[in-house]
């Protein structure tokens, strides 16, 4: 747990009003601590959501510098920000947007082989924001989550399209449930993506992601968010907990 913060009243004053959140709300925030899993473009704005709104402890990692090719959606990034490292100039630049927060930027490859580097990496914190454009990664980091309990909001986009889903470890299905792991890989060179639409799924893993550390609003662990910003159109599908998931079944979890 962070060790939180007193918050200003000015610069939470929207927040402060806001039923269901208020002054008790901020407090609690600010003891809260959130890593975020990619520093593109759906980890950009999720991760800024999250700092402006006063999470006591958010942790960026990405491996990854910045590409010329990124600039069309990733737009926290300068042109002046070319070959740097995505985590340290992302954590940099919330920490300017808000001081109140304690923001850390870990210039790290995540390697979904090193399975125990995973547990370690999402390890003491209270949710994680899977904001990455690796699907092993993606599997990864969903099977940590289900193993250590800790709720997980994934992203995910690819031309106009984009699809959120949320784990919540022992309520629901997981990831591997709604998606089996079949068709994992990356699309050499980046699939094709719509500009604003990271912005979009990025900034719905953060109110996610909000929700579940504030405890509020309805959270349902068990539905896929569809959203295609081409027809304009953002649809929920449920989905029902596999009992035979090779991460969430029934026979793993009463062997765990
Ligand atoms: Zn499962």
């Amino acid at each position: 747990m962070s060790q939180g913060f007193a918050p200003d009243v000015e610069r939470y004053r929207r927040l402060l009003n806001l039923p269901h959140v208020g002054e008790e709300g901020l407090s609690l925030l600010s003891k809260k601590r959130a890593l975020v899993v990619g520093a593109g473009g759906l980890g950009t704005p999720a991760a800024a959501y999250l700092v402006a709104s006063g999470t006591g402890h958010v942790t960026i990692v990405d491996g990854d510098v910045v590409e010329l090719s990124n600039l069309s959606r990733q737009v926290m990034y300068s042109t002046e920000d070319l070959g740097k490292a995505k985590a340290g100039i992302l954590a940099r630049k919330l920490f300017l947007l808000n001081p109140d927060v304690v923001v850390e930027g870990l210039d790290v490859k995540i390697e979904p082989s090193d399975f125990a580097g995973v547990l370690r990496l999402i390890s003491g914190y209270d949710v994680v924001l899977s904001c990455v454009d690796n699907a092993s990664l993606r599997y990864a980091l969903n099977q940590a989550c289900v193993e250590r309990k800790v709720p997980l909001v994934d992203g995910a986009v690819k031309g106009f399209t984009g699809v959120l889903t949320v784990v919540v470890p022992g309520k629901g299905p997981c990831y591997e449930c709604a998606f089996p792991q079949s068709r994992a890989g990356k699309v050499a060179g980046g699939p094709p993506i719509w500009s604003p639409l990271p912005g979009v799924v990025g900034a719905l893993e953060a109110s996610e992601a909000l929700k579940l550390m504030l405890g509020i609003g309805n959270v349902k662990a068990g539905w896929v968010l569809l959203i295609d910003l081409l027809e304009g159109t953002f649809s929920r599908v449920s989905v029902e907990k596999n009992p035979s998931c090779r991460v969430c079944g029934n026979l793993r979890s009463n062997n765990m």
